[in-house]
């Protein structure tokens, strides 16, 4: 496995690959890396010859009273990892390699970023969207895979690709859960053991949308509204930003459940903030492709 910091080094690289008609397959990270992502690798592995992971906490993404500086990383831990899978080259570019002092171009994908996280986190997804087109003028992938963990992000990608007309084929990932439904994310260390209890009431909400909708239940007000509860009543520490319903076409709140939609919500335990989502198709038409 190659560990490659430089910029150039990795486009040489890959320019090299594509010469000799191999397929370039691409995950994107902020490391400090668990099944969630290794899951990732596997999809990504199966449809390349070689398989390269990023590893940069993106500071674009962050805003300014969010956990940039306390984010978990841990390189050595993240690079025996990524042996263990078979990656062939961690790209792990300095912020100063990525961004020069004077960097001043921002990718902007309108309309699907007003709501859920977007709506909560302003910029965050202009940071994405301009590091993940970087990553991909830098690494030259043919295909990337995305988490549905992060189905707003998978969305935005996914646009921008189209947008663009990026050579790209965009595939996304199943979340990836611990034993009791809590989904994996480099965040769940920032909690204690009680908020730990306490979040996977994130899932448990999901699932009981879920019940409530196979029962009959067309309106999203009266689905949030029982989330909601749910949530107060079964977590005393968290501190719900969002629980949204939205049409996976567009990212827009609907009122009647129709065709395909995401639930989505953001729930804080202190300073933490977790997010969850599922994704149901009621007449088997499916945005996720
Ligand atoms: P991050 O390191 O949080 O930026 O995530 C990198 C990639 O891993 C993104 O595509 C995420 O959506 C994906 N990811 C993170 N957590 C999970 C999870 N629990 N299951 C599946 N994919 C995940």
């Amino acid at each position: 496995m190659k560990v490659i910091r430089k910029i150039g080094e990795m486009m040489d690289i890959s320019e090299i690959y594509r010469r000799e008609g191999r397929t370039i397959g691409f995950v994107p990270t902020m490391g400090y890396l668990h099944q969630g992502h290794t899951s990732l690798f596997k999809i990504a592995r199966k449809k390349s010859h070689i398989l390269v992971v990023s590893i940069f906490v993106n500071p674009l993404q962050f805003g300014p009273n969010e956990d940039y500086k306390e984010y978990p990383r841990d390189l050595q831990r993240d690079l025996e990892i990524c042996k263990n899978e078979n990656v062939d080259i961690v790209f792990a570019p300095s912020e100063s390699e990525m961004y020069l002092k004077d960097f001043s171009t921002f990718v902007e994908v309108k309309n699907l970023d007003e709501e859920l996280c977007g709506k909560y986190r302003p910029g965050h997804f202009i940071g994405v969207a301009t590091v993940v087109l970087k990553l991909f003028n830098i690494v030259k992938p043919h295909i990337a895979v995305f988490g549905l963990k992060d189905a707003q992000q998978y969305f935005i990608i996914r646009r921008m690709v189209r947008d663009l007309n990026l050579d790209i084929e965009i595939i996304p990932g199943p979340t990836i859960r611990e034993s009791d439904g809590l989904a994996m994310s480099s965040r769940n260390v920032y909690l204690n053991s009680e908020e730990r209890k306490q979040a996977t009431v994130l899932y448990k909400s999901l699932m009981l949308a879920k019940d409530i909708i196979e029962k009959g239940e067309r309106s999203a007000s009266r689905i949030i509204y029982e989330m909601e509860k749910f949530i107060k009543e079964n977590a005393p520490l968290s501190k719900i930003q969002y629980i949204q319903i939205v049409d996976t076409n567009n990212l827009k709140p609907i009122e009647e459940l129709k065709s395909e939609f995401l639930i989505a919500l953001a729930v804080f335990f202190g300073k933490t903030r977790l997010i969850d989502n599922i994704i149901i198709s009621l007449d088997g038409t499916t945005n996720i492709i």
